[in-house]
C-alpha cells in the first residue's frame, strides 16, 4: 500500500497575513512553515503503517516554489519515506481548481492507494483541495475524518459532522482529508531532522506530469480575486463591573436574553 500525503508550505502563524495589493494575492514572503494541519495527515499515515497495515511507503507531495522543499524536509522528518516537489513558473497564480488539478496529475503518476491531506491550509483556508483532487482522480473523498482504521483494502472512518459523527466505510483507493482532532502529531527526533535532507526527493516540472499549460497559472484559473477589503473593525465589548455578583449575573442574563442567546 502506498500513501501519499499532500503537504503545503505556508507563512508562519506568527507572521501577520498581508495581501499584495498589486497581485491581490497573499504576500508569502517572510518566515514559512509546514502547514500545521498537514502534520496530522502525516501522523495518520504513520499510525496506519504502525497499526500493521502493509504500507510500503509514505510519500509527501507538494506544489510550490523552491522554498517549499523545506516543508518536504519537515514532512520527511515526521515520517515520510520520500518526497515529491511539483514546481514550475507556469503554476504561479493557480487558484484552488488549478492547484487541485496540478496535484492530481502528480498523484496520477504516483498511483497511491490512499491520499491523505490536512483539513485546511493555514493561509488559503479553502478546505477544498481534497474534493478537487478526488474528483480528478475519480476516487471517493471523505472530509473531517477523525478516526481511521485500515483493513482488507478498506478504510473505516469516523467523520465529524454538525450533528455528531458519521461512520463510513470506503474502498481504497481514496482521498481522505483529516480533521485536526484525529491525532496528536509526534515531534520529529533530532536524528530524523538531520537525516531528512538525505531522503529521496523528486522534482517535477508541469510538463513532466502531463499538466496542460492552459489549465494552470493565473490565465488557466477559473476564479480571479476582483476586490479586497479589510474585515470590519470589531465593536468594543461591553464590560460589566462585578460589584454585586447577583446583580452582575442578572445583567449578563438580560444581555444574553436580548440577543436571543439563551
Ligand atoms: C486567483 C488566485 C491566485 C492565486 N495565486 C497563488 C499563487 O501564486 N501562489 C500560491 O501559493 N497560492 C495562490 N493562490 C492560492 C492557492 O490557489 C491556494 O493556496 C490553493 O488553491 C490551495 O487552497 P488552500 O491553500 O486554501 O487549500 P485547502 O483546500 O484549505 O487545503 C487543504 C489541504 O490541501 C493540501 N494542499 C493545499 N495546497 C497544497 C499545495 N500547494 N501542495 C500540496 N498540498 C496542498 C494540504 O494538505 C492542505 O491541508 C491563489 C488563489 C487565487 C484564488
Amino acid at each position: 500500500m502506498k500513501i501519499c500525503c499532500l503537504v503545503k508550505e505556508v507563512p508562519d502563524a506568527a507572521v501577520e497575513k498581508r495581501i499584495d495589493p498589486e497581485t491581490k494575492r497573499l504576500d508569502r514572503s517572510g518566515e514559512k512553515n509546514l502547514n500545521p494541519f498537514d502534520t496530522h495527515a502525516i501522523e495518520a499515515a504513520m499510525q496506519v503503517k504502525e497499526g500493521g497495515a502493509p504500507v510500503e511507503e509514505i510519500v509527501a507531495v507538494t506544489m510550490g516554489p523552491d522554498s517549499a522543499v523545506r516543508a518536504l524536509h519537515k514532512a520527511v522528518a515526521l515520517g515520510a519515506d520520500r518526497s515529491v516537489h511539483l514546481t514550475d513558473a507556469a503554476l504561479e497564480g493557480s487558484d484552488v481548481a488549478a492547484t487541485g488539478y496540478a496535484l492530481a496529475k502528480v498523484l496520477e503518476k504516483e498511483s497511491p492507494d490512499l491520499v491523505l491531506l490536512g483539513q485546511q491550509s493555514d493561509d488559503g483556508e479553502c478546505y477544498t483541495i481534497g474534493a478537487v483532487v478526488a474528483d480528478h482522480l475519480k476516487m471517493p473523498s471523505l472530509t473531517q475524518v477523525i478516526k481511521m482504521d485500515a483493513a482488507d483494502g478498506k478504510l473505516t472512518c469516523e467523520r465529524q459532522a454538525e450533528y455528531g459523527y458519521d461512520t463510513v466505510e470506503v474502498e481504497l483507493p481514496a482521498v481522505i482529508s483529516v480533521g485536526d482532532a484525529i491525532n496528536e502529531p509526534r515531534y520529529p527526533s533530532l536524528k530524523a531532522i538531520m537525516g531528512a535532507k538525505k531522503k529521496p526527493l523528486d522534482s517535477h516540472g508541469a510538463g513532466d506530469v502531463g499538466i496542460e499549460p492552459d489549465r494552470v497559472g493565473q490565465s488557466g484559473s477559473r476564479t480571479a480575486v476582483l476586490e479586497l477589503r479589510p474585515p470590519p473593525q470589531k465593536e468594543a465589548g461591553e464590560i460589566i463591573e462585578d460589584e454585586d455578583t447577583n446583580e452582575t449575573v442578572e445583567k449578563i442574563v438580560v444581555w444574553l436574553d436580548e440577543r436571543k442567546l439563551i
